[in-house]
């Protein structure tokens, strides 16, 4: 496998950081997972576009334009033949001193991985997951705004761990106010009456790629759609619910904590969005040169 690291092609082995890097001293840094299916990158403007603002949330300055980036991710693909799987975009502060002033690092570090992911089990996309709300809230917006895809990923990682420790893949995440936020790795979304319904930005969300794509599929199908508040009673009474992601791709949800959702079974909206979603992707986004 050959990694991209600062404008090389070099062996997995070789693609290393240094000590000194803020990236790994501080998770000071901002980040992409992306996917390639069927020989295309999807949505690569996209998620360029939200890493160069992630950046800029930091006071990162991009010495690279995001045509460079956008190349280095589709030849990381190239060379390394991959047609479909996941790729990881990371962008560190760079090296620096042992203190935590960043202007004291002189240029960002940017690595480019094309693997795969599979973030949970296949039968879960079929029969559905199990999910739990957490006790960690996430992360204060006026403390380290969840809108900023920062290497800093302490906070879902504690949920993560209650998740896992409660015998679940993945922990819903409240606010500071008592309402849904979002998963550690997802956006959420539920049925009610027919309606879409996810958690606005507001609430402590990333602006998800998929979450996009999800909401436009559901809006050219005619399907009502809304942003809104949601409490744990309205999971608890939904007649539906599902979670997107890059790496999680679409995926029902069928209990929460603990309680059913509608019949126990993945919805009929969720099953028509998900084959949906399967269907776009195979046919959108830069394509990769490959021989
Ligand atoms: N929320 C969080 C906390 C995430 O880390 C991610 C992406 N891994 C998402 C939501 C989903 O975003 P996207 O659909 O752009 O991958």
């Amino acid at each position: 496998m050959k990694i991209y690291l600062n404008g090389e092609f070099v062996e997995k082995d070789q693609a290393v950081i240094s000590v000194f890097d803020h990236g790994l001293l501080y998770g000071d840094g901002v980040f992409e997972g992306i996917r390639a299916y069927n020989g295309r990158v999807f949505r690569l403007k996209e998620h360029i576009v939200r890493l160069f603002e992630s950046a800029r949330a930091i006071m990162l300055k991009m010495p690279w334009s995001q045509q460079e980036i956008m190349d280095a991710v589709v030849q990381t693909c190239a060379v390394n033949g991959l047609k479909s799987g996941y790729i990881r975009l990371v962008v560190t502060r760079g090296v620096g001193t042992l203190g935590l002033n960043p202007y004291l690092c002189d240029k960002p570090s940017i690595f480019v991985i094309a693997d795969s992911i599979q973030l949970y089990p296949k039968e879960m996309y079929e029969k559905g997951m199990d999910v739990v709300t957490v006790a960690t809230i996430r992360n204060h917006p006026a403390a380290l705004s969840p809108a900023i895809k920062s290497l800093n990923y302490l906070n879902n990682i504690l949920a993560k761990i209650e998740a896992i420790n409660a015998g679940v893949p993945e922990a819903v995440m409240l606010n500071s106010d008592g309402y849904v936020a979002e998963c550690t790795g997802d956006n959420l979304f539920i049925v009610k009456n027919g309606v879409l319904i996810t958690t606005p930005i507001s609430a402590g969300a990333l602006r998800g790629i998929t979450r996009d794509t999800v909401i436009e599929l559901a809006k050219a199908a005619g399907i009502p759609f809304q942003e809104q508040t949601l409490t744990r009673f309205d999971l608890f009474i939904a007649d539906e619910c599902f979670l997107t992601g890059t790496a999680a791709e679409a995926i029902p949800v069928v209990k929460i904590d603990g309680r059913p959702i509608g019949d126990g079974t993945p919805g009929p909206i969720t099953k028509q969005l998900i084959a949906k979603f399967h269907g776009l992707v195979q046919t959108e986004g830069e394509p990769i040169p490959l021989p």
